[in-house]
């Protein structure tokens, strides 16, 4: 009992040490990678994604201010202006020219003096301060800066949301005459958008500084109205418009998922442009490692286990065993007897069935020590332990139950029968052949037979057998004694 509990105690200890083991091992590469993903998410792969975007927006937005100012500086302009706009073609050829050489989508001029908006076509409309989509030019008249990017639809393309570069067209003196400039369609921006979107799972998209989505790629075409209202977003929205004039890292639940966010304001366009990144979907890959190492740790855990408590086992049948036998024959010990014979008192005392013993002594062993030597001796006691085993039956105990004397402990079995069996084994004996140098020199034994008499002392069980025993030494050895149930006994020689 105590040694089970041991050896589960050890096993307990294995497996808390494999377990706590393999948990931190575990545990800690995935925290280890999960800050590496994370960390390089933030300060690596998104403000990259925007710095990208942003300079290719700078770099698609120069070329068009180039034009616009050097439209604003023609003395064609300036003099057709100053002359009264009188050829209004001769402008109208100019500004197709300007569209189509640059491949704009549109080219304007808005005159200060006639209010006429010009563009590839001819005249659009005449601008009117209380008109709402008019309102740039009054702005541009007033402003101090020489030009504006003005993000807009475009009337004169059906309203196509379009970048504008509106710039102040002065007459030779600095005074104002017109506003002038071309428009982009936002298309290349939206290609752009998409395939980061595609490449990187990273959604892109453009806010004003009222936090109104103003652009966005197609995947995120859901993705409409104002950052102060969308979920998870409006968690960071005032922190991100407040991040004016610079860039954020922010981070916010979106659902189940956390999603880290770059943003960076794009004075060009009065916007900020924002990045956004699935961190769950990041940690998928670790997750799944994550599992698998979990599943391979436990599956190790339990070879060890199996491989711990099968040798535990075997080293302590082999304690047992090396305990309870005796080592020259191999044959149970007494104290291990002691164990075993209880156990076949119980039996028998429930079965009611009977129980016998035999008690055998080799005679004049002696002489065989003395004349062969203790090696033959031992070898004799070997080959009678055998010699015993072969008498009794599976069920049956030989014991070695002192230096050349044997008890059969003889389960289920009649005095009748034991006698038998008794005298079967005194004859074997004699016949063996032990193999002595002297061939005549025969080996024999005396036995004692006794059979347990229902709640009898088992002191008085053995020394009934033992003087069974000593009647067959007493009469001349080589024979059998049973010790009857009557306590009388009666000598029997082959
Ligand atoms: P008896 O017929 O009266 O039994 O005569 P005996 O010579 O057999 O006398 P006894 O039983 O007193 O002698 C036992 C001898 O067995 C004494 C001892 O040296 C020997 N013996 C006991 N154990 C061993 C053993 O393990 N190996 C050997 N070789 N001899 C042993
Ligand atoms: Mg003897
Ligand atoms: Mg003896």
């Amino acid at each position: 009992m105590r040694n089970k509990f041991e050896k589960y105690r050890l096993l307990g200890w294995i497996s808390l040490v494999l377990i706590v083991g393999f948990l931190f091992i575990s545990i800690a590469s995935f925290v280890v990678s999960r800050n590496a993903i994370r960390q390089s998410i933030s300060q690596q792969a998104l403000p990259l994604t925007g710095d990208n975007i942003y300079s290719e927006i700078q770099k698609d937005l120069l070329k068009p201010i180039f034009i616009s100012s050097s439209m604003a500086h023609d003395t064609f302009v300036r003099d057709w202006l100053l002359d009264g706009e009188r050829n209004e073609e001769q402008l109208v050829r100019y500004l197709k020219e300007v569209k189509t050489k640059y491949g704009a989508i549109s080219s304007f001029l808005v005159s200060e003096r006639s209010f006429k908006y010009y563009y590839a076509d001819g005249t659009l409309k005449s601008v009117r301060p209380e008109e709402p989509r008019d309102i740039w030019y009054f702005r541009v008249r007033k402003m101090a800066e020489p030009y504006e990017i003005n993000v807009d639809v475009d009337m004169a393309n059906s309203d196509a949301v379009t970048i504008f570069i509106n710039h102040k067209v002065m007459d030779y003196h600095g005074n104002f005459l017109a506003a002038t400039g071309i428009g982009l369609t936002l298309d290349t921006m939206a290609h752009l958008i998409d395939s980061y979107q595609q490449r990187f799972h990273r959604n892109i998209y453009f806010v004003n500084p009222d936090g109104e989505i103003v652009l966005s790629g197609r995947s995120m075409a859901h993705l409409k109205g104002n950052i102060h209202n969308l979920p998870g977003l409006e968690t960071v929205a005032i922190r991100v418009l407040a991040s004016n004039r610079g860039e954020g890292q922010f981070e916010f639940q979106r659902g189940d998922e956390t999603v880290m966010l770059n943003s960076r304001y794009l004075p060009e366009l009065g916007w900020y442009l924002l990045v956004e990144q699935n961190v769950s979907e990041e940690m998928l890959p670790i997750t799944r490692v994550l599992v698998i190492n979990l599943a391979i740790s436990s599956v190790i855990t339990a070879l060890v286990l199996l491989i711990a408590w099968i040798a535990i086992h075997r080293y302590q049948q082999r304690l047992e065993l090396v305990a309870g036998t005796d080592s020259l024959t191999g044959l149970l010990n007494r104290q291990a007897f002691e164990f075993v014979f209880q156990q076949s008192i119980r039996d028998t005392e429930r079965t009611q069935r009977a129980l016998s013993v035999i008690l055998a002594d080799i005679d004049f062993f002696k002489q065989i020590n003395d004349g062969y030597g203790h090696l033959t001796g031992d070898r004799v006691l070997k080959e009678l332990a055998q010699l015993a085993k072969h008498a009794v039956r599976d069920s049956d105990v030989v014991v070695r139950w002192g230096g050349e004397e044997f008890l059969l402990l003889l389960k289920n079995c009649s005095l009748e029968k034991a006698t038998e069996i008794a005298t079967a084994l005194l004859g074997a004996v004699e016949k063996h052949d032990f193999g002595l140098p002297e061939p005549s020199q025969k080996i024999t034994i005396s036995l004692g037979v006794a059979e347990l008499v229902p709640g009898e002392n088992h002191t008085a069980f053995f020394s009934r057998a033992d003087q069974a025993l000593y009647q067959s030494k007493a009469n001349g050895r080589n024979r059998v004694t049973v010790s009857p149930r009557l306590p009388t006994t009666e000598t029997m020689t082959t």
